[in-house]
């Protein structure tokens, strides 16, 4: 099977789209009930013909993170697997999720319409300054699709800033592709070198990993702030590895629009019922079309909300906003609750180190402590704005010290990604 962009069903009505879903699911459950030895058990009862409406897939079952981990294999759909990639292991232990050939074409198929939506074509240059290797799924996905595109791509990776500067200077990018928080870091770190990188040929920034919006889908201040360093607008996208599809702002910016032909989307509440547009709920997701692990109702654990009415751009795709917050990490402390990103997010906008770990102490009393641990710090006059600053932010005290590199390294652990809170509270 091929995925061609005439393929996209994002220009089709919501009822077409409703149409066509109906049918994916079908064919969707007949699949997922002939390959996978953990639906076979579970939909046992259940027959694609009982999907006649809509509202009939809110009676199929869900799929838990604790399902998938624990039983892992018997979601593996086809042993004809080209490439092996692992989730980060940041909420859990990590998942190895097997991609088959045609996996590989709908990731490019996915990425290709989400960068062609964001205006990106075959006249632009790209830079992917995201680890390309160490099992990830997001650079590969990435390169597929700008090259799917037309797009001359350069697999820049992460480099120490001077070289990308470097790169930039001698590539002269129209595109980049990266973590937001690294941005800022690369752009604060270069004009503190007395190197002005606003006047570059770089003109968007498509950012991963981290949101960019408030809950009002107004700019928040790293999205602003890299805006302002780089002189480049920034489109968000979101995605995960279990999932293998991206939402991705369009050139209208108004949300993340999912990819309908791919991934079925339900933002849920805690009893599984539909939120209402614009109410924050679960990301629940149902994978069409992968073949090495699909997924049906997978509960993602990501809280965001569905963006109301229709885009500007004339996609009719479903559009989500940022996510809010991830279920597993509420953090109960000293007779209130947070989430550690109201933190890390503070710190990585004011871009004022060049790494930091947040650490959560204590035994679960009043003596709880949390520490900012910063490591090559820019202004250290400014250790009391950062205090104040996630304060302010998260309503939470905390204490904010210099350390070196191994400080960071220690409370990292064995962490594939640079985890930016750890909770070492007994
Ligand atoms: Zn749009």
């Amino acid at each position: 099977m091929q995925f061609l962009p005439e393929y996209s069903w994002e220009r089709l009505s919501e009822d077409e789209i409703n149409h066509k879903t109906l049918l994916s699911m079908k064919k969707h459950i007949s699949e997922l009930k002939e390959n996978s030895a953990h639906y076979k058990r579970k939909l046992a009862n259940i027959s694609p013909q009982d999907i006649k409406t809509m509202d009939n897939i809110l009676s199929l079952p869900f799929t838990s993170k604790d399902e998938l981990s624990s039983q892992t294999s018997d979601f593996y759909c086809s042993n004809k697997i080209a490439e092996t990639v692992v989730t980060s292991g940041s909420t859990g232990n990590p998942l190895v999720v097997p991609l088959t050939s045609t996996d590989l074409a709908r990731l490019a198929f996915n990425e290709q319409m989400s960068f062609a939506s964001i205006g990106i074509n075959a006249q632009d240059k790209a830079q992917i300054m995201v680890s390309l290797d160490r099992l990830f799924v997001a650079g590969m996905a990435y390169y597929r699709g700008l090259i799917a595109l037309g797009v001359n791509t350069a697999r820049i990776g992460v480099l120490p800033f001077e070289m990308q500067e470097y790169y930039i200077k001698l590539l002269q990018p129209s595109v980049l592709v990266g973590v937001p928080s690294y941005f800022i870091k690369l752009a604060e770190n270069l004009k503190n070198c007395g190197k002005n990188i606003c006047d570059s040929s770089v003109k968007k920034i498509v950012c991963i990993g981290e949101p960019l919006r408030n809950e009002n889908m107004s700019l928040n201040d790293v999205a602003l702030k890299i805006e302002r360093l780089w002189g480049a607008k920034i489109y968000s996208t979101y995605a995960s590895t279990e999932i293998c599809s991206s939402y991705c702002d369009c050139e209208c910016r108004t949300g993340g629009h999912s990819h309908p032909e791919l991934i079925y989307t339900e933002i849920l509440d805690d009893e599984g019922k539909p939120v209402a547009d614009g109410e924050i709920g679960e990301i629940v997701v149902s994978t069409f079309g992968m073949q090495g692990m699909p997924v049906l109702r997978y509960r993602t654990g990501d809280m965001s909300f569905k963006v109301a009415g229709n885009c500007p751009c004339g996609r009719n795709s479903m559009r989500i906003g940022p996510v809010i917050y991830r279920k597993s990490q509420l953090i109960k402390y000293k007779g209130t609750t947070f989430y550690p990103s109201t933190i890390t997010n503070v710190v990585d906008s004011l871009g004022c180190c060049e790494d930091y770990i947040v650490e959560l102490k204590g035994q679960k009393s009043d003596d709880d402590s949390i520490d900012v641990v910063l490591h090559a710090v820019t202004d250290e006059k400014n250790l009391d704005a950062i205090e104040q600053a996630v304060l302010a932010a998260a309503r939470v005290r905390v204490s904010v010290n210099i350390c070196d590199k191994n400080k960071i390294s220690m409370l990292r652990g064995d962490a594939r990604k640079a985890i930016k809170f750890v909770n070492n509270r007994r």
